[in-house]
């Protein structure tokens, strides 16, 4: 209680505009720096996580730390993993006393996840929580799931439309390639939404909080794994066009193949990517192999 009242609220937009001038740091749009300052907001978000006293926690990209004390607050420990080589000073300040945080100074996207959760949070259930860099929110996401890490969860920050599209179930009109990818890992939730004023610089669009849920087993079995998700993607590969179109154009097959395929499969040749099921496109994955 002592260390909270000493500390100023990392949320204060004097107090941040203070500490960046104090250490010469100017945020950074190349990184997607728009650093949390609404004060309800770490606490809204690590109660969407679900992550208690039992939990390691996986942040990216902490900036000042206004979630990573949340979290660390609430978790057993909190390994966040941040690119910016100018942040350490200002963390070393505002993480004073937090002796379960550990700060990783790397590009989240060329980091060995796998080992470093295995070193950092042996023994305890693992969730990620973190206020995303939204221009590398896909391949952030798409990492996370795709290579099968032993966590719980995800709670993530990110552009309100991202955030449709990774709360979308495939099969209904918001659906997309990143939707059904998702889906097939992780059940997926919208939690809340944040107006623009939350953050600091305020961005130009509303902000949103996913939470994804890792399935035991994926949503559909599959026997071809990277053949299932590059037939996913060519079937949203091109807006408006019909699935068949946009596979044969996307796989480089002819057309008469991939519209016999899918008619094999039960459905009409006209039929829109968005309206696929993930067992939909397992059907028609196996009609293109015959
Ligand atoms: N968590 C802080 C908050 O909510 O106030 C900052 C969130 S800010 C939207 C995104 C953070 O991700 C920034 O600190 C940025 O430097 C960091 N970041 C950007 N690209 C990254 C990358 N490739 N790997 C790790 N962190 C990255």
């Amino acid at each position: 209680k002592r260390k909270d009242r000493a500390m100023p609220e990392l949320t204060d937009l004097s107090y941040v505009r203070a500490l960046c001038e104090k250490y010469d740091f100017a945020l950074s749009k190349g990184f997607g720096q728009n650093f949390i300052v609404n004060p309800g907001l770490p606490p809204k978000i690590v109660d969407a996580s679900g992550v208690d006293k039992r939990y390691g926690v996986l942040e990216i990209g902490p900036g000042i730390g206004v979630l990573t004390r949340e979290l660390a607050k609430r978790a057993a420990k909190v390994v966040s993993i941040e690119v910016d080589e100018r942040l350490p000073p200002l963390l070393a300040e505002t993480m004073a006393g937090v002796d379960n945080f550990k700060l990783v100074l790397q590009d989240v996207l060329k980091v060995d996840l796998k080992a470093l959760i295995a070193q950092e949070f042996p023994g305890m259930p693992v969730a990620v929580c973190a206020n995303l860099p939204y221009y590398i929110t896909s391949p952030i996401v798409m990492k996370l799931l795709g290579d099968r890490l032993p966590i719980e969860s995800l709670t993530v920050m990110v552009q309100k439309e991202a955030a449709d599209r990774l709360a979308a179930a495939p099969g209904t009109r918001a659906s997309s390639a990143i939707s059904c990818a998702v889906s097939y890992y992780a059940t997926s939730k919208m939690m809340f939404t944040a107006a623009p004023g939350s953050f600091y610089p305020a961005p130009k669009v509303t902000s949103a909080v996913v939470r994804m849920e890792i399935r035991p087993t994926p949503a559909v079995q599959v026997e071809d794994e990277e053949g299932y998700f590059a037939l996913v993607r060519a079937a949203f590969g091109q807006r408006r066009k019909t699935a068949a179109n946009a596979i044969a154009s996307g796989l480089g097959m002819p057309k008469d193949a991939v519209t016999a395929a899918i008619e094999a499969a039960g459905f009409d040749a006209r039929i829109r990517p968005e309206a696929l099921t993930l067992e939909d496109f397992a059907k028609i994955q196996s009609a293109l192999a015959r």
